[in-house]
């Protein structure tokens, strides 16, 4: 008998030891599994953390309360969490070359939140309250009270349109960003797809921003930060990068220079489990003079910290700073931009007409330099009935909205991860273009579509066939 992993013997005793108490959810656990080794993930967003980093979330320290920060908490008893919140922003700072990094956000929204707040309270509420000569908040009138929560409500931010790749939390009105801030969009060039950094600039001299937001949700581009930074201090805005998308690529010094927002920024946030592999959560990197008011995030605007999710980070961004994820990295990019290149040959389009970085975004409504007549819906679902799973979104000055689009959205950090390389990219590409081309929207319905059964069945067969090459966690076996 094979003597079985420490990985495989440490996740089948945990399941083990869930179906004692609920079976149901030990089965969804382990049926997760099964689901995600059999799917060709092409979602930019998502990835595969690792059995280490996994591991490090199941435990005791998400038992502990500790509001506040490191050696300043509102509660007794924290030395351990202490230990895993400074290692896990140890990490960051050296990862990224930032000064200071506040670990605790639980997920990209949560991060924006908190820098959002820092900005507003170096910016607005330390001038007011030195004005009224008072030390906090709760020492103001309650006329100045309500002086200060109006400014907080008047100031103005400029963010990258939905349509270009932006993302809600930029600004949006759906989103709180968007009811707290009166905001306007920059966008891309119409002909080329492209950041237009003239018209931003110009809208920003016109609006005069106090936070300007770089970076992006489905932009398949790399974003001149150094420019931003310019353009940033020239009309005294702040400026903030929202790198939840394309963290990895910064961590593994593929974006480098100006392409690199942590030296530009003033405050940087991201997300943890996208391209940077680790577990769902966030993360603010900051300049110093923005430090302390990051490190209020919990209690003003997150709940308590989930140390076991930062143990994690610490994991996942140990993982980080190793050569293997420069080389994942580089691999991410040179697999989207094989899988982009694929796609062309085959008369697929691309917003942008390419990509620099892990993800690609197709223009479903043109094949071949013809009318599809496909939303991104009706294109989302075909692929996923051939066993391809990708998302719709929007493309700039998307006729179809953002609800049924007319684009889709593909990335490679997970097929990266698994192994898969650039020959596999043209593979997929192919499988891709033959949906694609297969499929017939509905004269009635922006939703409905025929695709041929048989040729799902034969691009799942081939997806599948791919995939067993790649094996997902084959240091894991259930029993
Ligand atoms: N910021 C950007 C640019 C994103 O793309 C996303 C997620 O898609 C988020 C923030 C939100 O991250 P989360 O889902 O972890 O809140």
């Amino acid at each position: 008998m094979n003597a079985q992993s420490s990985e495989s013997v440490a996740v089948n005793a945990a399941l083990d030891v869930v179906r004692a108490v609920e079976p149901r959810i030990a089965d969804a656990i382990a049926r997760e599994l099964t689901a995600q080794r059999e799917s060709l993930k092409l979602i930019a967003s998502e990835n595969y953390a690792s059995p280490a980093t996994l591991l490090a979330m199941g435990n005791w320290l998400s038992d502990k309360y500790a509001e506040g920060t490191v050696g300043r908490r509102f509660y007794a008893g924290c030395q351990q969490v202490d230990t895993v919140e400074s290692i896990a922003a140890e990490h960051a700072r050296e990862l990224f070359g930032a000064s200071h990094a506040y670990v605790q956000p639980h997920s990209g929204i949560d991060a924006n939140l908190v820098a959002f707040w820092a900005v507003l309270a170096q910016r607005v509420e330390a001038p007011f309250l030195r004005e009224k000569s008072v030390r906090q908040v709760n020492d103001l009138t309650e006329s100045d009270w309500a002086q200060l929560r109006h400014d907080f409500g008047d100031q103005r931010m400029l963010g990258m349109a939905l349509d270009a790749g932006g993302h809600l939390t930029h600004g949006f009105r759906p989103n709180i960003s968007g009811k707290m801030f009166h905001q306007r969009s920059y966008g891309t060039n119409p002909t080329t797809g492209l950041l237009d950094y003239d018209a931003l600039r110009e809208t920003a001299r016109e609006f005069r921003p106090m936070i300007i937001v770089g970076g992006y949700s489905a932009y398949p581009r790399k974003v001149n930060f150094a420019t931003l930074r310019e353009i940033a201090d020239e009309v005294g805005a702040t400026l903030m990068v929202d790198m939840a998308h394309f963290a990895g690529l910064v961590a593994g010094k593929v974006f480098t220079g100006d392409f690199d927002p942590v030296p530009h920024a003033h405050i940087v946030t991201t997300t943890t489990h996208k391209t940077l592999r680790g577990p769902r959560g966030g993360m603010v990197l900051c300049q110093p003079e923005l430090a302390d008011q990051v490190d209020r995030g919990c209690p003003m605007v997150l709940g308590g910290p989930l140390p076991h999710v930062m143990a994690a980070k610490a994991v996942a961004l140990a993982e980080a700073r190793t050569a293997s994820f420069r080389d994942y990295a580089q691999r991410v990019v040179d697999n989207a931009a094989a899988l982009a290149e694929g796609l062309q040959r085959r008369g697929v389009r691309l917003v942008t007409g390419g990509t620099e970085n892990h993800l690609v975004l197709i223009d479903a409504s043109q094949l071949g330099g013809a009318a599809t007549g496909l939303t991104g819906r009706q294109a989302e679902a075909a692929l996923l009935d051939a066993g391809i799973v990708t998302n719709r979104n929007a493309i700039p000055q998307d006729p179809n909205g953002a609800w049924y689009t007319s684009g889709v959205r593909i990335g490679t950090p997970a097929l990266t991860t698994r192994g898969l390389g650039v020959a596999e990219m043209d593979t997929i590409a192919e499988l891709i273009a033959t949906v694609l081309s297969s499929t017939r929207p509905a004269a009635d319905s922006k939703a409905k579509y025929t695709l041929d059964e048989s040729v799902a069945a034969k691009v799942s067969g081939q997806a599948s066939d791919l995939l067993s090459g790649f094996p997902l966690y084959p240091e894991i076996a259930l029993h």
